[in-house]
């Protein structure tokens, strides 16, 4: 794959500060969202977000959205050569030249082989943040959501309960779960997930062991504000951002 050379160039030799390749794993429910744009802020560096440029490709129907379509029409997935390539034509912005923050990829073993070859031949430095939670948690908490089907108010019987139980503040229309909320769905999706990017997260674990620099940062997720949890992150990569 002929890569462009634009981006992703090491900084002036006077700081010797490698390009950051910071990869965010987290289950529905983790926070991962807000983390990332935590670390956009401090960071100063783009998120990249595979599952966007998809959407971006299939809004504008150019030939790789229409493929991605067809594709998604017949129940495949998306091949890991297509959205490599994706990636790797973002990583080589201009605005990647320190570093960029991806999420949602790499998805497949494939797709985590690729981006340590990638990581080698630019000299970037990696690093995986892997978002903990305990998912008995994240169900009781999603599993715990009411809808109003009238006037979309959300609730939750633990962090907002409706003044009467069952039945919406605003207008006393009967509360629904909403199909994603469903237990069941929710515990679906934290199975799939976990199997899908376990192998992925020890892939790493295991290629780092045996690089210099890159690292695996796994951070407790659950049980405290936002705002706690990224106080972790920061001091887990304090030493990346000095100088
Ligand atoms: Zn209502």
């Amino acid at each position: 794959m002929a890569l462009s050379k634009r981006g992703l160039k090491s900084a002036p030799a006077a700081t010797s500060v490698k390009p950051l390749a910071l990869i965010l794993f987290g289950s529905p429910g983790s926070g991962k969202g807000t983390q990332s744009k935590y670390l956009v802020k401090w960071l100063g560096i783009p998120q990249i977000s595979t599952g966007d440029m998809l959407r971006e490709h299939i809004r504008t129907g150019d030939s790789i959205g229409a493929s991605v379509t067809d594709r998604m029409k017949a129940g495949s997935l998306v091949p890991d050569e297509l959205v490599n390539q994706l990636v790797f034509e973002r990583i080589h912005q201009p605005d990647c030249e320190r570093g960029f923050i991806l999420d949602g990829y790499p998805r497949t073993l494939a797709q985590a082989e690729e981006m340590m070859r990638v990581l080698k031949a630019e000299h970037a430095e990696g690093v995986v943040i892997h978002l903990v939670v305990d998912y008995n948690v994240i169900i009781s908490r999603i599993s715990g959501r009411r809808v109003c089907p009238k006037c979309g108010t959300l609730y939750n019987a633990v962090s907002r309960p409706p003044k009467v139980d069952g039945v919406c503040d605003l207008d006393g229309t009967a509360l629904v779960v909403r199909e994603d909320d469903k237990e069941e769905v929710v515990r679906q999706r934290l199975v799939q997930y976990e199997r899908q990017t376990q192998p992925v997260i020890e892939f790493f674990r295991t290629s780092f062991s045996r690089s210099n620099g890159d690292r695996l940062v796994e951070v407790k997720a659950n049980g405290d504000g936002p705002e706690t949890i990224f106080e972790r992150i920061k001091s887990e990569l304090q030493d990346l951002v000095q100088g």
